[in-house]
């Protein structure tokens, strides 16, 4: 073996058509080049070799994989020996007296790009994509970044970038490259032909440091204006602003005390709970494919071609998952007019989103052409997947899988969408139960990236593998969970419903149940998001679980009441709010609070003033401990995943992390306490709803965290 291949950079000395000689500092540190210790070292000494050769006239630094550089090393965030760091390793590039040039050859995020950004001169090619992501690990760039950029690429170029942490492609980011090439396979040659005309005129370093930002371009209402538009997107989040505060340092400050004020804000952003909460997510992300219920030997399936059963609101939805990731589809309904009336929809779907210019009618054709319909079972019988999307009902659904048992080939996967139905039940119509599992897709099925794969005790393991990964095919995120009452999403979700109409009950008005939920960070507060999935629904689920919740006479009522005076939400512009036709603005209704009052008074429940905290701890505290429990009955196999599934599916907010990583930051102790406390000053509600879940009281005895599980 080459003594080169067993280092994190490999050094090469090229000799150009025109005899000029260009020391390659090859970066190899696979998966992603990550800017790992080793690569950092191998850069200074490399460095330094070149510089100390005298017959070499540039420096090129590259990769032979296919990115340039994914970043900094994330394993090394906890800490460890750090030196050199990278400002000090892109210091060294920076003031190197022979010309440094970057040749990116793939992508370059992050720590990557700072490296780019440091060297002399920068060459690619124009699809490839550069991005400065750190925001969204709740950090900054750290490197030297938000200082070089600006100097480069213009202050609003910067901020667009480091603000948003979105990639750009190389040919629509203007000042930062020297020259962008159309082909990449001529990328090499064509930066070999650049370092030697850099080097026939004078070899000249061009130091990014010493470039003025044109602070013309960036007056004071540019930096206000900005922050005025990430007022509703950027809410809650801690990184955003720093940012800001960086790319405004690049321009009122001299370039190594604005290095300072960036290594600053870097370090209160390290330190944040946003960041430590972003940084988990991240991991708990790409955590959730690792799942114990298969190995690498497991065979996964072929999918080629899908069956959906029903195409109202679920089956249309999850229909377009596939046809957008290229795959037949045939959608079976038992009435040619329902069937039509889902297809048809399906095509408004898609002829919207090319009327705001995310698809061509090319490509709404193509996607159309992917979706046929059938009104018989016998079409079924050449599809690898089949997804029930009927009607909640038992009866139904086992009418429908026995009808799939009796026509799919051996081996295709039958799957049902149910939000709360036992699977094994549905699994008892077939004679297969091995090959059915849960697809739980979430509302609107197109949009959102969650999907829980839901095993019975009999899926085989080569159905949950193929699952999973046909998840990642079609873009979502899977979460593998077992079956219990709406799974792991809908499970925790039945207790925040609950003790929001319980204040409501109590004397808490609806409006500011919302507005401290909504400050907490979630989209919408429960009776916001009860108006608008209809609060009918919330009433046909409770009905399939009265013997459940029959102890309660309280659960729910309030709900119940206006369901029967037809008050079922937006759709009926009266829930517990009031709407205005056309208008999804909630308008508090003092009727609504006049039936609390009385319906209180009727059940001899005391009204009082109920505090923000109060609203806080008892609607996200319960979700805690009901998480807790389905850890405990290993319905979910790690915290993590239930982090993953609250904010993919019910938009928990990331810079909280997930309620799991909440409750691990605030510590489980104060959850456990709260909990008890709630039980018992609550009477008879406590008694019914906050006995804390063994594992929270365990946990928070020991002062551990459900991450340490
Ligand atoms: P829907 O009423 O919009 O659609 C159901 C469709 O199934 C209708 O078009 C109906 O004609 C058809 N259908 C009924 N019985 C059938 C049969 N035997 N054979 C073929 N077609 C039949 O309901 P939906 O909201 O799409 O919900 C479907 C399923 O998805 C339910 O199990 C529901 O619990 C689940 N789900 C719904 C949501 C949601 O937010 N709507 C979210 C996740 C899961």
């Amino acid at each position: 073996m080459n003594q080169n291949d067993l280092q994190a950079v490999a050094y090469e000395v090229i000799d150009t058509p025109a005899s000029k000689k260009v020391a390659t500092l090859w970066m190899q540190n696979p998966p992603v080049n990550a800017l790992s210790k080793s690569v950092r070292v191998g850069l200074l000494e490399n460095l330094n070799k070149a510089m100390a050769d005298d017959s070499v006239d540039i420096i090129v630094i590259s990769s032979k994989q296919n990115l340039f550089s994914g970043g900094a090393d994330i394993s090394e965030f906890s800490g460890g020996d750090l030196e050199p760091s990278l400002p000090v390793v892109l210091d060294a590039i920076e003031h190197s007296s022979k010309p440094v040039v970057a040749v990116l050859n793939g992508p370059a995020f992050g720590g990557g790009l700072e490296v780019a950004l440091a060297c002399h001169y920068r060459v690619t090619f124009a699809s490839n994509k550069v991005g400065l992501p750190e925001v969204n690990l709740g950090i900054l760039p750290g490197a030297g970044g938000t200082q070089r950029l600006p100097r480069l690429a213009g202050v609003q170029q910067a901020l667009d970038m480091i603000v948003s942490g979105r990639p750009v492609a190389a040919n629509k980011l203007t000042g930062v490259f020297d020259l962008v090439v159309d082909a990449p396979e001529t990328l090499l040659t064509r930066a070999i032909g650049f370092c030697e005309e850099v080097v026939a005129k004078g070899g000249q370093v061009r130091k990014t440091c010493d470039v003025q930002v044109d602070a013309s371009s960036a007056p004071k209402e540019l930096f206000e204006q900005y922050r005025k538009g990430l007022a509703v997107k950027a809410r809650g989040f801690f990184a955003p602003e720093r940012c800001i505060q960086a790319v405004e340092a690049s321009v009122a400050l001299p370039f190594d005390e604005g290095l300072k004020r960036e290594g600053e804000l870097f370090m209160e952003c390290m330190g944040s709970k946003e960041a430590r909460a972003q940084q988990h997510f991240f991991f708990a992300e790409r955590s959730a494919s690792h799942v114990k219920d298969f190995d690498k030997t497991t065979p996964v399936r072929d999918i080629q071609k899908v069956g959906i059963i029903g195409a109202g609101t679920m089956g249309g939805g999850i229909a377009m998952n596939f046809a957008n990731a290229g795959i037949p589809v045939i959608i079976l309904e038992l009435q040619q007019e329902a069937l039509d009336k889902g297809l048809a929809l399906i095509r408004k779907n898609y002829e919207n989103s090319a009327k705001k210019g995310k698809l061509t009618q090319e490509q709404v054709e193509q996607r159309m052409a992917l979706l046929s319909g059938s009104t018989a079972y016998a079409d079924l019988g050449d599809v690898d997947l089949v997804i029930e999307a009927v009607f909640e009902k038992m009866s139904v659904k086992q009418e429908v899988f026995k009808s799939l048992d009796a026509v799919c080939k051996p081996g295709a996967i039958l799957a049902s969408n149910t939000s709360t139905l036992d699977i094994d039940e549905i699994a008892k119509a077939t004679k297969r139960p091995e090959d059915v599992i849960g697809l739980h897709f979430f509302s609107p099925a197109n949009v959102m990236k969650l999907l829980e794969v839901v095993k019975t005790s009999k899926t085989s393991p080569e159905v949950i593998k193929t699952s999973m990964k046909m998840a990642k095919k079609i873009n979502k995120v899977a979460v593998l969970v077992g079956v219990c009452f709406g799974f792991v999403g809908n499970r925790m979700i039945e207790t925040y419903g609950r003790e929001a109409n319980r204040m409501m009950l109590e004397g808490a008005t609806p409006e500011n149940v919302d507005k401290v939920i909504y400050d907490f960070g979630l989209p919408m507060g429960p009776f916001t998001m009860g108006d608008m999935a209809g609060q009918d629904i919330g009433a046909f689920v409770r009905e399939s679980r009265r013997e459940f919740i029959k102890h309660d006479p309280t659960y729910c009522i309030l709900a119940d009441k206006l369901v029967e005076q037809g008050r079922v939400g937006l759709k009926a512009g009266k829930g517990v709010y009031l709407y205005e036709a056309g208008n999804r603005k909630p308008i508090p209704d003092p009727s609504v609070m006049d039936l609390a009052k009385q319906t209180a008074a009727d059940l001899g429940v005391a009204q009082r003033d109920i505090s923000d905290q109060e609203i806080i701890e008892r609607i996200i505290f319960p979700m805690i401990n009901e998480g807790a429990l389905i850890l405990e009955e290993g319905i979910a196999a790690k915290s993590s995943d239930i982090d993953v599934i609250y904010v993919y599916g019910y938009g928990f907010p990331v810079y909280r992390g997930g309620p799991m990583q909440y409750a691990d930051e605030i510590g489980l102790k104060t959850v456990y306490d709260a909990m008890c406390k709630y039980r018992d000053e609550l009477s008879e509600h406590g008694k019914n709803w906050f006995e804390p879940a063994p594992l929270l009281k365990k946990l928070a005895e020991q002062g551990k965290r459900f991450s340490d599980l």
